[in-house]
């Protein structure tokens, strides 16, 4: 197969992905099992340290969707030429990690309800199937959701500017945002 057979491949891939994501199907589902989640790794990133996009010794990075991190990395190359430098503070996450973060956030917000407005399950996060990520800052996140659509990378939620996922066909305009995580299901 040529390199530019394998390319259109990857593209038509990454296409199809974002037709489903755009769809509100289920694309994560199958890769979700195959992702080996109970190794001990959780994904955790420091928030006072975020990482690079381009950091696949990391597994938060490692594990993303192949489609996600592409669009995240071309994103920040094309950023970091505009001067703002893209960097993570979540991608991949395990269930357990997830699970834990959801036990925290119902502490803080004292109830399930409130917890799930900011926080998915472990069922529902699109963190732990490897398709969404967590810009630091907030000029980084402004950048994104301004040219983001052209990569294919849509901010989702109303309540998190910080948090993007693959869900348009890139240069096409972004679906409506849901108001939170809670309608995510
Ligand atoms: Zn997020």
């Amino acid at each position: 197969m040529s390199l530019a057979a394998i390319a259109a491949a990857a593209i038509a891939i990454g296409v199809s992905m974002s037709f489903f994501n755009a769809a509100g199907q289920l694309p994560g589902v199958d890769r979700a099992d195959a992702v080996p989640v109970d190794d001990g790794e959780t994904g955790e990133i420091s928030l006072t340290e975020p990482i690079s996009p381009f950091d696949d010794a990391h597994v938060a990075v490692a594990r993303l969707d192949p489609a996600l991190r592409e669009a995240v990395q071309s994103a920040a190359s094309d950023a970091a030429a505009d001067g703002v430098e893209l960097l993570l503070t979540s991608g991949w996450r395990s269930a357990d990690y997830q699970a834990m973060l959801l036990r925290d956030a119902v502490d803080e917000y004292g109830s399930e309800s409130a917890a799930r407005e900011f926080v998915s399950t472990p069922e529902g996060s699109r963190h732990v199937s490897g398709e969404a990520v967590d810009i630091a800052r907030v000029d980084p996140a402004l950048w994104l959701e301004q040219y983001g659509s052209a990569y294919g990378l849509c901010r989702v939620y109303a309540n998190e500017s910080w948090h993007f996922e693959l869900a348009t066909t890139p240069g096409t305009e972004c679906p409506p945002m849901l108001a939170d995580a809670s309608e995510a299901g």
